[in-house]
């Protein structure tokens, strides 16, 4: 988003001030709700499926097990407290897309797409039906997404978009320049378009909170502060072991995404740092003055995009344009804040509504995605396929989580489906090159990206030779 880069200039100050009394926290988490705190594991104990992490991957798994089979007694371990990974930390668009995007996925599995949009439309049908079922407020809003040019060149790339998901039989509005600033105003808008269907905006805290609560009322266990440390093989069995306690089980689901886990995972999925903002609620007045009565979140399309949103008290969250790679993958607090990054986004947000100033920011975070070099989740088995793990959705995991957690159940259970024959599915994306490497192709392509989006989205020989192999870098 060069343009507000360029616009920035005047308003750096104020939007300095904005920032000042953030607090350095995440707002959603940072509201009362939380279920548990549940105890840690003590002792040792038998079950039947134990799932590593207490994100929405362990939690659909947990409560999409037993709800296909009522009896199976499950149980979750959190390292932490449920919820306090990406799942309760991100943006909270949900959007049904499995692949990150019709674009990616038509580029990865062009005979498969077909298949992974209607299975992706049928995953948001699960979703939402499953909030219906156990009464899950989590504040979605079906607003659909409107993807903004904020720069004249990205303009003719936003038509060619707006052609083809129509040609699929999507609802879309292309909005021109005019348009677009009438629905919602922002002096940085060139054009956009909007997808109306099957994508919304939910309270993600909120929902990893109730799906647990679901889960829970229909028996399965929670131990939150359990690390897992270990798995092994014990007797046809797995073992899992945190610092006070061990679990037999039959079988293991591990579902902690960016973190380092209890089985490899490095090779393929590696943690991105992203970084959010989110303002106090906004009066009427102010609301009036930016429009936005569609509601519908954002997104910017360059390399580097912004995403933003209203809550449901009309405060605007305002994430994205930086990916941090932290050297090694090293996942430490620190990393959860960054003050370039904030002060970066401070500008671009008022750079982009100008009519804001005097607003202030009440919190700020950062939080781990977890990518692959296809930016779409991958499966791996370990230990006879006793353990199946899943993660890597890159920044569009809200929805495919859902969908992530019932192929591992699948993998894990040994069940053949349509989704485990998907060659997404079978196929794991292109590794990751072990460090120092990793570091310097992440620093490369970050560069590259960055010189696309200042050369008018042209790509640079590297990214084409990344596009040659299919793979990349994204958040
Ligand atoms: C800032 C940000 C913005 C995002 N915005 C969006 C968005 O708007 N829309 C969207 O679709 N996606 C978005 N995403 C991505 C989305 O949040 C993730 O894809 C999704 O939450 C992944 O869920 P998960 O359960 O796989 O991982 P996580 O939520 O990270 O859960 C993993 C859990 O495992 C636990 N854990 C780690 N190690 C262990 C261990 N050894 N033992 C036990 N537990 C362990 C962790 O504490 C954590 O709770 C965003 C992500 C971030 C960080």
């Amino acid at each position: 988003m060069n343009v507000v880069e360029g616009r920035a200039g005047g308003g750096g100050e104020w939007s300095q001030r904005a920032l000042a009394s953030a607090s350095p926290a995440v707002y959603w988490l940072d509201r009362p709700g939380a279920p548990g705190p549940f105890p840690p594991l003590r002792g040792r104990h038998s079950f039947d499926l134990a799932v590593v992490g207490g994100g929405f991957s362990g939690l659909w798994t947990a409560l999409q097990a037993v709800e296909a089979d009522p009896g199976r007694r499950v149980v979750v371990l959190e390292a932490e407290r449920l919820a306090r990974g990406a799942s309760g930390r991100n943006g909270g668009f949900l959007d049904s897309s499995l692949t990150h995007g019709h674009d990616n996925g038509v580029a990865h599995w062009p005979d498969e797409i077909d298949t992974l949009e209607r299975l992706a439309g049928e995953n948001l049908e699960g979703f939402i039906d499953t909030l219906e079922r156990h009464g899950i407020d989590c504040a979605l809003e079906m607003t659909g997404e409107v993807d903004v040019a904020t720069e004249p060149w990205q303009v003719a790339g936003l038509r060619e978009y707006h052609a083809e998901l129509e040609g699929l039989g999507a609802r879309v509005e292309f909005w021109d320049r005019d348009r677009v600033r009438s629905e919602i105003r922002s002096p940085t808008y060139q054009a956009g378009v909007w997808r109306r269907d099957r994508v919304g905006i939910l309270d993600p805290a909120r929902l990893a909170w109730d799906l647990a609560r679901a889960a829970h009322r229909l028996g399965v266990e929670f131990h939150d502060h359990s690390p897992v440390t270990s798995i092994g093989r014990e007797g046809g069995r797995v073992t899992l072991r945190t610092p006070e306690g061990v679990i037999t089980a039959d079988r293991a689901v591990v579902a902690v995404n960016a973190f380092r886990g209890p089985v490899r995972t490095r090779a393929h999925v590696i943690p991105v740092y992203d970084y959010v903002l989110i303002t106090e609620p906004l009066p009427a007045e102010r609301m009036e003055s930016v429009g936005w009565k569609g509601r519908q979140g954002v997104s910017d399309v360059g390399n580097q995009f912004h995403y933003y949103r209203l809550t449901a008290d009309d405060r605007i969250l305002w994430g994205g344009y930086d990916a941090i790679y932290p050297f090694g993958g090293r996942m430490t607090p620190e990393m959860e804040q960054r003050e370039a990054t904030h002060r970066l986004l401070a500008e671009h947000f008022f750079a982009t509504f100008p009519q804001l100033e005097g607003v202030r920011f009440t919190h700020r975070w950062g939080g781990p995605i977890a990518t692959t070099s296809r930016f779409t989740a991958t499966w791996g088995r370990s230990r006879d396929g006793r353990v199946v793990w899943v993660g890597g959705y890159t920044g569009l995991g809200v929805g495919a989580t859902r969908f992530g957690a019932a192929v591992a159940l699948d993998l894990v259970d040994g069940r053949t489906t349509e989704r485990t024959e998907l060659e997404m599915v079978r196929r794991r994306p292109f590794p990751i090159p072990p460090e120092p490497l990793r570091w310097a192709v992440v620093q490369m392509t970050s560069r590259a990206m960055k010189r696309a989006d200042a050369n008018q989205g042209r790509r640079g020989p590297w990214l084409k030779l990344l596009d040659r192999f299919g793979v990349g870098f994204d958040s």
